[in-house]
């Protein structure tokens, strides 16, 4: 949804404080060419800096790229992160740094606050876990008889419930943060996969196109995208925003079948579909950056 061809360059657009992370921002013209950041990282040089800021230190990893602006990004659970020309001088991205100061202090103070409310999952029982909007509850069981490790939801009616995680007993512990962190990644995708196709199936009758194939992906700047030939992609976090952000997107998307663009015509037909989509638009510029785990 947030893309364009090529002029879309997402990071470019927020190059010095528009908003870090996927953002419902959406500016005009396609939605193609999905590429995953973290794919298509083309990093040349990329170290650890740091810089002062109100007296505190504040580190980055400095990522050099063939581009022309430097983007600031800051990601929970993986920091700040600086993109810089391949040739600018280091003191030139101080200047950058300096002359974003506003900026960055509104952003790291927001960003600590989410972090303080958001500790990193320590994989024990009680750990929330976000899903469709609420906080699930992890319980965590080591069993003689588990061979690999599975997870299950166990929905209460009409609220959140656990999510049970089964792992083989007498693991070490770092393994078994290893292997309870990846089971719950592939767990959270597989279900992104299911529900967002079936939001699909719903929605594709009502906008009367149907997409050539879905991907599920891990994108940092986009909740979804539109190629030319009829693939959709969606980043499988938005499954831990409400049901109807979640459909709003796909609706978002789906209605791209139609209008390749953001033209007038484009929000027309998708406010046919969804009158209030506003309201989860805005919410997703605004929240957008929190849905992690
Ligand atoms: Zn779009």
């Amino acid at each position: 949804m947030l893309f364009e061809s090529g002029a879309f360059q997402n990071s470019d657009n927020r190059t010095f404080g528009k908003g870090f992370l996927p953002s419902a921002t959406d500016t005009s013209g396609l939605d193609l060419q999905a590429t995953d950041l973290h794919s298509v990282r083309m990093a040349i040089d990329k170290r650890q800096r740091s810089f002062e800021l109100d007296g505190q230190t504040h580190t980055y990893s400095l990522e050099r790229r063939r581009r022309r602006g430097v983007t600031i990004q800051l990601e929970p659970r993986l920091g700040l992160r600086v993109m810089a020309p391949s040739r600018m001088p280091l003191r030139e991205i101080d200047k950058v740094l300096a002359n974003e100061s506003i900026w960055l202090r509104r952003k790291l103070t927001a960003w600590s606050q989410w972090e303080r409310e958001h500790p990193p999952l320590k994989f024990v029982d009680g750990d929330l876990l976000p899903l469709l909007g609420e906080l699930w509850t992890l319980m965590v069981r080591e069993d003689e008889l588990c061979k690999r490790p599975s997870v299950r939801r166990d929905k209460r009616l009409g609220g959140p419930g656990s999510i049970m995680l089964r792992l083989p007993a007498g693991l070490p512990a770092q393994r078994k943060r290893e292997l309870a962190a990846s089971s719950l990644d592939s767990w959270y995708r597989r279900l992104a996969r299911q529900l967002i196709e079936a939001r699909i199936l719903h929605w594709q009758g009502v906008v009367g196109r149907k997409p050539k194939a879905v991907t599920i992906r891990d994108t940092r700047t986009r909740w979804g995208s539109c190629s030319s030939t009829g693939t959709l992609s969606f980043c499988w976090r938005i499954l831990l925003a409400r049901p109807e952000v979640l459909d709003y997107v796909v609706v978002h998307e789906l209605c791209h079948l139609v209008q390749p663009n953001h033209s007038r015509e484009f929000w027309n037909l998708l406010a046919s579909i969804i009158p209030d989509y506003q309201e989860e638009r805005t919410w997703l510029r605004d929240h957008g950056q929190e849905l992690y785990i």
